[in-house]
């Protein structure tokens, strides 16, 4: 794995192939010949010296090798993978454990309490909010707890069509495990090759559904967490009204108040009937109210994606310059050509033009389905790779996300974009190119997400890619959208998340906080810290 950007090193691509995207990238969005950075030499990389000795009983799962904690330093943002490449791991974790089991879980964070030293617990490493780094390493030590070591399903009930996974467990490696059931978790987000369970619940991500199950919250059955005061496991039930949920507790607490080590988790039969279909639409508009009006039916299609014509555009789709809606339904029970009949009549009504399909597969049918689903999937999974091959030839690319109710989406859009479009100009001199699409959809409203693309000053990367980022909250934050619809808070969010709840909730949250972590270890900086 890349210790500086975004997954496997070899798939960084070379020299040539990037000068090649380099010169196609400046011609499409009509910026300035860029250059080319090179990916840092291990030889010339900065990580500070440990300040924390390896306790005896840990020696078995833990290590202070450099490159190992410089792979532990920074999430995989923009902000980030800039940092990364500039050989910059200042902000490096002491040590890294990998714990084996709920025992070295508790042992660790016994220790930590006792020596008053952060613990970040850590999945994938893929957050793009500043989840996973220890702000300022201003504690005496930080330890950085990789949870990939418990990555087993262990346990499959297929009775009640629940399966026992270990947080530490990857997408590809869940996946892998149901499929031999014939089951699936259908929880795909974009950095599903690398990202873990036990993060999910932790940032509360969305995935693969558009409508209905969107966030991970809808999957989760029950959940076992240890905290510093001891362990937090939830009752494995289908529902229940019994007060407050402790579970929702977890699911967001961005490893603030313990360490989720399990969970039971709803899985389902894997789909075999599917329809999908691709539709333009000229006016963007007509987009937004098509999909309001497929979600306000209730049809609850799986893939309900409005991309403007510029994300089309961005993701190599032959849409001829129209907005696409990209429509799919899926069963493992019964055909959905009614259902898909009835979201292409409303699109109809709105003025969509179907250009592919709808195409239907029933039960043991191979049939292709839809080219352009198919290139927006491959293009969806391979664009972590292309963003850090762009921020390795000065562009300034991240994305952000929120969710608004109908009411107000055209303001807030209109809003967005231009501050966004202002902020890049005064940042960086230049015109940059903002797109949209919708990931998901509600019968309340969508959960847009923004791309950005500007141009950056060598040497200033970091300070004009804020400039636009802090616009961008703003411009959410007084519309009355949320911050973020499944990115979660991170440090990056933090002063806005903090607007956007109640006082009294915050006041709460930190009263929780200082009782299940009194001496504040667990990841210090990110989400909500004890009472000082
Ligand atoms: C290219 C790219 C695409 C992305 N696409 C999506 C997307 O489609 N949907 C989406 O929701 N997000 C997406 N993200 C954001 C990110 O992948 C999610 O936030 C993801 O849930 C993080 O999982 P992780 O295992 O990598 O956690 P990490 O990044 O390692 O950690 C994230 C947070 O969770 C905490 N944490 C991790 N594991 C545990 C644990 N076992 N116990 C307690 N706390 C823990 C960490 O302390 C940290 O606060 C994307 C990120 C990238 C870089």
């Amino acid at each position: 794995l890349s210790f500086w950007g975004w997954g496997y090193a070899d798939r960084f691509p070379d020299q040539q192939s990037r000068g090649a995207l380099a010169e196609q990238v400046a011609a499409l969005l009509g910026f300035q010949p860029l250059e080319l950075a090179e990916p840092p030499a291990v030889a010339d990389i900065h990580v500070p010296d440990t300040r924390l000795d390896i306790p005896p009983e840990f020696k078995a799962f833990a290590t202070d090798n450099a490159i190992n904690r410089a792979a532990h330093t920074y999430g995989k943002s923009y902000r980030d993978i800039i940092r990364g490449l500039s050989g910059n791991f200042d902000k490096a974790p002491d040590l890294i454990v990998f714990p084996r089991d709920e025992n070295d879980v508790i042992a660790v964070l016994d220790w930590c309490s006792r020596e008053e030293i952060a613990v970040v617990p850590f999945g994938g490493g893929t957050s793009v909010v500043g989840g996973i780094e220890c702000s300022g390493r201003t504690q005496d030590g930080v330890v950085c707890m990789d949870m990939r070591g418990m990555n087993k399903v262990l346990a499959i009930d297929e009775v009640s069509q629940l399966a026992h996974i270990q947080a530490g467990a990857t997408g590809p490696q869940i996946e892998d495990e149901l499929q031999k059931s014939g089951l699936t978790l259908r929880h795909y987000p974009q950095s599903f090759e690398f990202s873990t369970l036990g993060g999910w619940i932790a940032t509360r991500a969305g995935g693969h559904f558009a409508t209905r199950y969107t966030h991970i919250d809808d999957l989760v059955n029950s959940v076992s967490m240890v905290t510093p005061q001891g362990e937090y496991k939830t009752a494995r039930v289908p529902a229940s009204g019994a007060g407050p949920d402790p579970k929702a507790l977890v699911l967001g607490s961005e490893g603030t108040l313990g360490v989720i080590t399990d969970a039971w988790m709803r899985v389902r039969k894997k789909p075999t009937f599917r329809a999908t279909a691709t539709v333009g639409f000229e006016n963007f508009d007509d987009g937004v109210a098509a999909c309001r009006d497929v979600a306000q039916a209730r049809l609850y299609p799986s893939n309900c994606r409005l991309l403007d014509k510029r994300e089309a555009m961005l993701n190599q789709l032959p849409s001829d310059g129209k907005h696409v809606l990209l429509l799919g339904f899926e069963s493992a029970y019964r055909a959905q050509n009614g259902l898909m009949n009835d979201a292409m009549l409303i699109a109809e009504r709105h003025g969509g033009v179907a250009i592919e399909g709808p195409f239907f597969r029933s039960e043991g049918e191979r049939a292709p389905g839809s080219t352009m689903a198919n290139s927006w999937k491959r293009s969806f999974f391979d664009a972590p790779y292309l963003h850090t091959s762009l921020v390795s030839m000065g562009v300034i690319v991240d994305t952000f996300e929120t969710a608004c109710t109908w009411d107000r989406f055209q303001e807030t859009h209109q809003d967005i974009i231009r501050s966004v479009r202002a902020a890049m100009q005064r940042a960086t001199g230049r015109k940059g190119i903002v797109t949209c699409r919708f990931t998901h959809v509600y019968p309340d409203g969508p959960a847009p997400y923004y791309t950005f693309l500007a141009q950056a000053t060598p040497g200033q990367e970091t300070d004009q890619w804020a400039e636009i980022r802090w616009a961008a909250a703003d411009a959410l934050s007084r519309n009355g959208a949320t911050i973020t619809h499944h990115h979660g808070v991170g440090r990056l969010h933090r002063p806005w998340y903090e607007k956007e709840v109640p006082l009294t909730f915050r006041n709460a949250l930190i009263a929780t906080k200082q009782s299940l972590d009194p001496v504040g270890i667990l990841n210090p900086g990110a989400l909500v810290d004890p009472v000082s």
